[in-house]
């Protein structure tokens, strides 16, 4: 390290001066010359680190976790409606039906409003508590298997194609050889 001013050796740190609006490391001596002081802008890499970069949305969309249970059972639609009307024809208030389950009236309320789905547990207690269906089978889904089924035709009709136009070049090319 020199002085950008006389050239000297600068033992230790440089002394970062301005001497007329030029940022100079420079010694002791010429230090005196300068006008002002000047930093050297840090290293921003604190920053990012701190900031921590923002972890990517996993992939775990994709693996669509589906409980067994909840394919093969489903819960009816009106299932809120079906458990408020069951328990009016019983004439429970809610904290009556509450202590018949042992569940929270809160829950209770939270269900009957819609606000809250009963789990497949639940769903059972109340079943029999209120002598209702609450959980049919889940609707099959052959449907989308057609759907699926007819879209993996059509990648195959266009991968046929091309093994047609394979099949066709081969063709051509042992027509074109005479046979030995
Ligand atoms: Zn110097």
């Amino acid at each position: 390290m020199r002085c950008e001013v006389c050239g000297r050796k600068i033992h230790g740190k440089p002394n970062r001066v301005i001497i007329e609006k030029a940022k100079l490391e420079v010694c002791n001596e010429c230090s005196k010359l300068g006008t002002g002081f000047w930093e050297e802008p840090k290293p921003k890499t604190m920053i990012p680190t701190l900031r921590a970069t923002p972890t990517p949305p996993r992939i775990q969309a994709k693996k669509a976790p589906q409980p067994p249970m909840d394919t093969a059972l489903e819960l009816v639609e009106d299932f809120n409606v079906k458990i408020r009307q069951a328990r009016e024809k019983l004439e429970l208030s809610h904290e009556e039906l509450g202590k018949r389950i042992n569940k929270k009236v809160s829950l209770l309320r939270k269900i009957e409003t819609g606000k809250m789905t009963p789990d497949n547990r639940l769903a059972t207690i109340l079943e029999h508590a209120l002598k209702i269906k609450l959980i049919a089978p889940a609707k099959e889904e052959k449907v989308p298997q057609a759907k699926m089924a007819t879209a993996a035709k059509r990648e195959l009709t266009l991968g046929d194609l091309i093994q047609l136009e394979k099949k066709d070049k081969e063709k051509e090319d042992s027509a074109g050889r005479k046979p030995s």
